[in-house]
């Protein structure tokens, strides 16, 4: 215990000022779109003819959605191209739901009296927050190795109307990094849910951020739905923050034909159309699905160090007292520490300059009820300022360990 304590006395002597808190792409990984910014090259016309600069073209350039049609799971005639943020169309889709009339309702959500969602948990805090906003109740279930405890989702979903959705981010999760299973996949799209108007809010936000050769498969929700009379059921969100600029990419939204329609039907209240040039410089950077394969092959070469890092530290520091996720994708790694003691980590952790993300915020309202889980982000720093911290955290989990011993 003086050992352990001592050492964080030192840890705090040093004054480091390190940043793990949020999934956000490193220089190096920007770096490797910058030729984009030089693009489009002499043409400012789409495959069609568009001029791209000009007003129009509300669902997105036709090529950029076959681009990635295939790697979201949705073909491209049913695929809308948003603006640089998919969380802002997850926004949008919400207010659609809130304030027009969702497919197969007979109301808005607005009008109903409770309107609630399920939160695996872990989950990522950004979702929550838009359902707190909106004072969308969160009910969480339990994230297990094949994505949510399908049992009580399913549970859950046929017993109560006020449920209308369900957060989920599919492959590489933030911040587990488990990728659904094909039998919960094709749970989730026949499942029998009270809500006619029930929507599965399907963020595949990693899709293709695999860090390893070994890739993880992901069964397609939305033919599955379909083909099991849910079409409507599903909403697929992307983007390209993590593949290109995190700032500068392109989103996207796609559904059934009748949820293309009706999104649409709602967008082109508040747009003539987002920014084609930016669609077109993506098309012309990215060319092909090869093309976004060998990028996407390029960002792991400079992150996957950084995952090893931070698991051999972990397993030679915190063997036996904590257990942590070796996801083969994603941005995160989700730390177990003993209950009880994970917002005392993370406020010890500040307290010695190594600035994580709140305990808590994995889960709906920041209320872990364990207090265990602490979600590490690896991307951001250099190797040597990732080493720091995760040093310096293990000596913080290893101090809340030996106080609760
Ligand atoms: N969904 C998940 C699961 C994420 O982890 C993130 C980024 N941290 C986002 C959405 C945000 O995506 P975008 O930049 O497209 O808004």
């Amino acid at each position: 215990m003086s050992d352990v304590r001592a050492e964080y006395e030192e840890l705090k002597a040093r004054g480091l000022k390190l940043d793990l808190t949020r999934g956000k792409p490193a220089s190096a990984q920007l770096d490797l779109s910058t030729p984009m910014l030089s693009l489009p090259g002499t043409s400012y016309r789409s495959a069609d003819g568009t001029d791209t600069r000009n007003y129009g073209g509300l669902n997105g350039l036709a090529e950029l959605r076959a681009l990635f049609s295939g790697f979201l799971q949705v073909p491209a005639s049913q695929l809308i191209v948003g603006g640089n943020s998919s969380l802002a169309l997850m926004h949008d889709a919400i207010v659609h739901c809130l304030l027009g009339v969702p497919l197969g309702a007979a109301r808005r959500w607005a009008d109903a009296e409770r309107v609630a969602f399920l939160a695996p948990v872990p989950g990522y805090d950004r979702h929550f927050a838009l359902c707190e906003r909106f004072g969308i109740e969160l009910i969480p279930v339990a994230m297990t190795p094949a994505g949510p405890d399908m049992d009580e989702v399913e549970r859950l979903v046929a017993a109560d109307p006020a449920i209308k959705g369900i957060w989920c981010v599919p492959k590489y999760s933030n911040p587990d990094g488990t990728t659904y299973s094909a039998e919960t996949v094709a749970r989730l799209a026949t499942m029998t849910t009270a809500a006619p108007d029930f929507r599965i809010f399907w963020d595949n936000a990693y899709a293709i951020h695999h860090l390893f050769d070994e890739e993880a498969e992901l069964a397609d929700l939305l033919a599955l739905a379909t083909e099991a009379g849910n079409a409507n059921r599903v909403f697929v969100f992307g983007s390209t923050s993590k593949v290109t600029l995190a700032g500068s990419g392109v989103s996207f939204f796609g559904g059934s034909p009748e949820t293309i329609a009706w999104f649409l039907g709602y967008m082109g209240k508040g747009t003539i159309g987002a920014d084609k040039v930016n669609q077109l410089r993506h098309v012309e950077f990215l060319r092909d699905e090869d093309g976004v394969r060998a990028h996407m092959r390029a960002h792991a070469d400079l992150i996957r160090p950084k995952f090893e890092t931070v698991d051999r530290i972990l397993s030679k520091e915190l063997s036996g007292l904590a257990t942590w996720s070796s996801p083969l994708g994603g941005y995160f790694i989700s730390l177990s520490v003993p209950e009880g003691t994970a917002k005392e980590v993370v406020r010890r952790a500040a307290e010695a300059g190594i600035a994580l993300t709140p305990a808590g915020a994995t889960h709906p309202y920041g209320k872990d009820p364990s207090d265990s889980v602490i979600r590490i982000a690896p991307t951001f720093p250099d190797t040597a300022e990732l080493e720091a911290a995760i040093s310096g955290l293990a000596v913080c989990v290893r101090l809340g360990a030996a106080e609760r011993a």
